[in-house]
């Protein structure tokens, strides 16, 4: 029932339409979350700019009006006028005249009430003072009554009081709805709205709050704080805010975010289904015997003989062109096609060279796993059967696993060891480029390394990496294993590599990749090798 199950799974995973609505759902959900999350900070972003405008604003008008309120005090202070008779009022008159944000202006004593405005009862209030300055006493929010002309502000110096309309106040700083605008008093522990509506105070925990800056930006409000010119009193603006809808722009990003999740479905079928279709390529090579193995010697570094030969896949689509097997192992590899591929290079070789090795006992063919063939015990079964019918001494095949191969190293280990237990050699191929190190090496069933092509060519060119060779020779060296050197080029890498204590090289100085006729013919004829290398079959 399970592997059922997860078979079907895996078969869900293959469809293309499949694969595609899925990168589709999850692109369009991170798109479009991506975008509402971008467009709510921008909203954010140029509310809190907005505000700090706002208040900047604020302050300044603010600043403007209580100065006109103190500097129309200071005039009628330095008067000599005293007492309500006509000149006074006319004097009353003439400041309110004057200065534009003075609503009212009054005079008051003990016994008497003027003002230049005679019926209306703004300056009558009789209450002490909000706040009582050196010089000048301030009344805020005299009124609470939505009366355009009554004082929403009123200063005072001795006998006299000048006020502000409410109307002054709202026309020239314009509060959003919801908005207040509070003077905060003694030491920020009482706050007294001066417009808009009634706040709780404080707005926010701790207050004074401990950053400095003018603006502050709750879950659902902007607090300005304004310096004023005056240690007594501070002005604070309190919006609430408009950033917690969905932004405008956003409905214009979510058709862009949906077509774009579209594309990338899109783009995602036809990926599938190209692999799919390189998938079904590379069956129909193996059904069509496109594949080929080729061998390329490996030599006795001194003596230049040849002592055995590495396989290698070829594939030659009908049309003759060569596809690396760097390009489509790897893609084997993933669809799990490889398993395949191992069989038909083992079977092949063992048509092919099976009487050569047969009369060559000390010969070998080196043969490459995937990843996949070193996690399971199949090889050595494939194997054995092969062995007995081609009647090949196992010790004659040998089996390179590269680092990358050697992911779950417990079963990894117990796998290439039984291959071991057999007679068949275990090779590191690509030594070098991956994490193995000594410590690791010592506790895998290994005979030899193969150092990669990367650090034969640095010999000589590289002064920083051509340390890495001579390295990984003294480390093989101290374990007792065996060292093959890749890729040699030149004449001079191969004399070097010998002197090093190396005892075996593969690369082109000596021989490309041959044919299985060519490399009989290489054998059979006993041909040793100097410096004169054999063209490639290709
Ligand atoms: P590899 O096992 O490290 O094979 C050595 C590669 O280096 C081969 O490339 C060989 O042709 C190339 N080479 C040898 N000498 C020289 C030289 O002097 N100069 C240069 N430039 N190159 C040299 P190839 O045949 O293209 O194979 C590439 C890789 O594909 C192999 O690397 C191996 O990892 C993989 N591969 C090839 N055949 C098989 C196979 O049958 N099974 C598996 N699992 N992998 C294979
Ligand atoms: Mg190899
Ligand atoms: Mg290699």
């Amino acid at each position: 029932m399970m592997p059922a199950a997860r078979e079907r799974l895996h078969s869900w995973f293959y469809r293309p339409w499949f694969l595609a609505m899925l990168a589709t759902a999850l692109s369009a959900t991170l798109l479009t979350v991506g975008s509402l999350f971008v467009a709510m900070n921008q909203v954010e972003h140029n509310e809190s700019q907005e505000m700090n405008a706002q208040g900047e604003r604020f302050l300044v008008r603010l600043e403007q009006l209580f100065g006109q309120l103190r500097e129309s005090l200071d005039d009628l202070q330095a008067q000599p006028l005293r007492g309500c008779d006509d000149e006074m009022i006319a004097t009353l008159q003439q400041v309110s005249f004057n200065y534009r944000f003075v609503y009212e202006a009054a005079y008051m004593d003990t016994s008497r009430t003027c003002s230049n405005r005679p019926r209306q009862e703004g300056v009558s209030l009789i209450r002490p003072p909000d706040i009582k300055g050196p010089t000048y006493s301030y009344w805020l929010n005299t009124t609470t009554e939505p009366d355009e002309n009554r004082a929403a502000l009123m200063l005072g110096r001795g006998n006299f009081r000048v006020a502000t309309s409410r109307g002054h106040l709202t026309d020239m700083v314009d509060l959003s709805p919801g908005s207040s605008l509070l003077v905060v008093l003694d030491q920020g522990t009482r706050a007294i709205p001066v417009l808009g509506v009634a706040q709780a105070w404080p707005p926010a925990e701790p207050w004074p709050p401990k950053s400095r800056d003018a603006l502050q930006v709750t879950h659902t409000r902007l607090i300005y704080r304004m310096p004023t010119n005056t240690p007594e009193y501070q002005l604070v603006l309190i919006t609430p805010r408009t950033g917690m809808h969905v932004p405008a722009v956003w409905w214009w990003l979510l058709p862009a975010s949906l077509a774009l999740s579209a594309c990338v479905g899109i783009l995602v079928f036809l990926l599938v289904r190209q692999r799919q279709s390189l998938d079904a390529e590379l069956q129909g090579a193996i059904r069509r015997g496109e594949l080929q193995v080729l061998y390329q010697p490996i030599f006795d570094l001194d003596s230049r003989n040849c002592v055995g030969a590495e396989a290698l896949l070829r594939w030659r689509r009908p049309d003759g062109t060569l596809t690396s097997p760097d390009l489509f192992i790897p893609m084997a590899e993933n669809t799990g096609q490889i398993r395949q591929m191992t069989d038909f290079v083992l079977q092949r070789l063992l048509e092919q060279l099976g009487q050569l090795l047969r009369s060559n006992p000390q010969l070998y063919i080196s043969v490459n796993l995937a990843a996949c063939d070193v996690m399971v015990p199949r090889i050595g079964q494939v194997m054995a059967r092969l062995l007995s019918v081609h009647r090949v001494a196992a010790r004659q095949i040998a089996f390179e696993v590269t680092e990358r191969g050697l992911v779950d190293v417990v079963v990894a280990r117990e796998n290439l060891q039984a291959l071991r237990d057999v007679g068949h050699q275990v090779l590191i191929d690509d030594f070098g480029t991956g994490y193995c190190s000594l410590a690791y090496l010592q506790t895998l069933p290994v005979d030899c390394l193969k150092i990669d092509k990367a650090f034969i060519d640095a010999l000589g060119h590289d002064a920083a990496s051509s340390g890495v060779a001579p390295h990984i020779i003294r480390m093989a060296q101290a374990l007792q294993l065996k060292v093959i050197a890749e890729g040699i080029e030149h004449e001079a890498q191969a004399v070097f590599l010998s002197s090093e204590g190396v005892k075996f090289g593969q690369g082109w100085l000596f021989a490309h990749a041959l044919s299985a006729v060519q490399f009989i013919e290489l054998i059979t004829r006993g041909r040793r090798l100097s410096t004169r290398r054999l063209d490639d079959e290709a």
